[in-house]
């Protein structure tokens, strides 16, 4: 029997996971926390994201829980338009739950999978002529390949790729999902999307179901996501709220509205953080095996086009397809080198267009916020 070991049980980690078991290998799922669940947010999932989903068979249970949005455009805080929206878009991104698409991820492992909570993994062995490993100083798990999928300080990668630091993106990020039941009317009963540019400052809204669920959820509600220069809040969520209403307070409706429906509970801060340089391998054959680093533990990135959980997709359904039929020995250690020859580019390419729209975020000074609008209004919208 193949064997894999995930470390690591969000997104990448649990699709990964169940896109082994599907292909014939039994695989241990090792988390640190103990249970295994999604924060309270949302997602946009773009193009990419759901037909990464619809390629490791989970499009039947993503339609159950997804809504479409449609092509809002970019707008400045006083209304204005800086990128048009395009009516009738057909390659639309969807918005979906986080504690929906686990709870989708979970459904899909299947009984090959045995998932350990409570386990922090430490210490990683490597060795040209052993089974990959890895321990949490109690137990070693050994397998032929091992997956790295915990996050951005991921234990493994600081073995695997110690030159690759993890550095602050200059901005920090809130989030939350106001429930159906607590949002006031609002926008003249037109859906509630879009996306908002200030100088530092970003907001973007999106309706999360029809009014009182989303699909077969009952998690609905309107979820948004405001990002600001500079460094997290260290007052209380009641603190950074009256923060949030004072820094968006000119800004145009329905902003206000939904921070001031937003209670402190529903808050969810970050400081945005990213890996510096990128590491230069994602696959480190190993023995009969290897190591593969995926999702944000591979190429973790500010959040502004919303692209690190539709990556973690991607490499889960690429690594899916490489190990399906491989055998340990020197087909899994090709397999191991294909996947860091595939994902590594993608991910930097993404990351590059990120890094830019790090860019634009960060403009500040009227020349500069001249000189982004123009550029803005001159892009492609897709
Ligand atoms: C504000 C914000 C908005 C975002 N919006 C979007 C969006 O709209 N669309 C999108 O695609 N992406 C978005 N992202 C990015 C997305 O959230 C991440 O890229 C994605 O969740 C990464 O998933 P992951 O499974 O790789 O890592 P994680 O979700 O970080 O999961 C890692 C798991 O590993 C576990 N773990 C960590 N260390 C260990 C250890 N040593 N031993 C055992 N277990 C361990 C953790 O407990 C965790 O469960 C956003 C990010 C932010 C900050």
């Amino acid at each position: 029997m193949r064997t894999a070991v995930v470390v690591g049980a969000g997104i990448g980690g649990l699709a990964v996971a169940g896109a082994l078991a599907r292909s014939g290998w039994q695989v241990t799922v090792l988390e640190r926390g103990d249970r295994v669940r999604g924060d309270q947010t949302a997602l946009i999932l773009w193009p990419n994201g759901v037909k990464a989903l619809d390629a490791l068979g989970l499009a039947g249970g993503l339609a159950a829980i997804a809504t479409p949005l449609p092509d809002s455009g970019v707008r400045r805080p006083d209304g204005q338009w800086l990128v048009q929206p395009r009516p009738g878009a057909t390659r639309v991104p969807v918005i979906v739950h986080r504690e929906d698409l686990h709870d989708t991820l979970v459904a899909g492992l299947g009984d090959r999978v045995e998932i350990r909570t409570g386990v922090t993994v430490r210490s990683t062995r490597v060795s040209p002529d052993d089974r990959p490993a890895v321990s949490d100083g109690r137990t070693t798990y050994e397998a032929d390949v091992v997956v790295a999928a915990d996050g951005i300080d991921s234990a493994v990668r600081q073995r695997l790729a110690p030159g690759s630091t993890v550095v602050s993106s200059g901005c920090a990020a809130w989030r939350a999902v106001i429930p159906w039941y607590r949002v006031p009317p609002l926008n003249d009963g037109r859906p509630v999307v879009g996306e908002t540019l200030g100088a530092g400052y970003r907001f973007v809204a999106a309706q999360l179901g029809q009014r009182g669920s989303a699909g077969s959820s009952t998690r609905g509600g309107i979820y948004w996501v405001a990002t600001a220069a500079g460094a997290p809040r260290p007052e209380s969520p009641e603190t950074q709220l009256v923060l949030l209403r004072r820094w968006f307070a000119r800004w145009h409706a329905p902003i206000g509205d939904l921070l001031a429906a937003t209670e402190p509970d529903d808050l969810v801060q970050q400081e945005v953080r990213e890996l510096r340089p990128l590491p230069r391998e994602y696959g480190f054959p190993a023995g009969p095996g290897g190591f593969v680093l995926l999702g944000d533990a591979a190429h973790a990135m500010p959040h502004h086009l919303g692209q690190g959980a539709c990556l973690a997709l991607e490499d889960a359904a690429t690594l899916q397809s490489l190990l399906r039929e491989a055998v340990p020995g020197r087909q899994v250690s090709e397999a191991v080198a294909a996947y860091s020859r595939l994902r590594r580019p993608r991910a930097a390419t993404v990351v590059r267009q990120t890094r830019r729209m790090s860019a634009v975020l960060q403009a500040r000074g009227r020349l500069a916020l001249r000189a982004r609008d123009a550029a803005l209004g001159t892009i492609s919208p897709a």
